[in-house]
């Protein structure tokens, strides 16, 4: 997504840095200020990358964690009964 915005004082057509709501014109120089709406949607995509890893992780809290339990679970629970089943050849 090419994001330009054009200068004030020179009508340089300005790459947007990514951040910030103002930022200094490539061809003259000129502090200018960054569009609102290309600003903020540069601040919540900034907001989506930060908020992922915390996705991520409920993602695996809530899905993958109760799933491995449950295999835990179901495996104890076979091996439980295997055990009960071998024991009485075992036992004295
Ligand atoms: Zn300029």
């Amino acid at each position: 997504m090419a994001q330009t915005f054009n200068c004030p004082n020179c009508g340089g057509a300005n790459k947007y840095a990514g951040a910030g709501e103002r930022q200094k014109c490539a061809y003259c120089g000129t502090e200018i200020s960054v569009p609102a709406e290309m600003a903020s949607r540069a601040a919540m995509s900034k907001l989506g990358m930060q908020a992922r890893p915390w996705i991520i992780l409920f993602v695996i809290v809530v899905f993958v964690l109760p799933a491995c339990g449950t295999l835990i679970g179901v495996g104890a629970g076979i091996l439980g009964a295997i055990a009960a089943f071998i024991a009485p050849f075992f036992g004295n």
